[in-house]
């Protein structure tokens, strides 16, 4: 099952997320044990969710909107790090 996400290729300041096993943007952000991590669609594979300010390089929290996914940073930055496919 494949949908197109190109049309979000825009640039964007945060940093790429990707599965940290097989480097696939194939991901859906799940809640767990540990606090959010990216669940790898094509290998099944977990990727804590991390994100770091690109602005200040900050670590942030996330927060949850639906399917979407606010990061944080201490330095009151804040941008969309990661929408759930539907
Ligand atoms: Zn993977
Ligand atoms: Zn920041």
């Amino acid at each position: 099952m494949r949908t197109s996400q190109e049309r979000q290729a825009q640039a964007r300041p945060q940093p790429e997320v990707a599965c940290r096993a097989c480097g696939s943007a194939n991901l859906s952000v799940q809640y767990g044990k540990y606090g959010y991590y990216l669940k790898c669609a094509d290998c099944g594979g977990n990727t804590p969710a991390k994100p770091v300010c690109a602005a200040c390089g900050q670590p942030a929290r996330l927060s949850k909107s639906g399917a979407e996914f606010t990061a944080t940073c201490p330095g009151g930055h804040r941008w969309a790090y990661w929408t759930n496919p539907a």
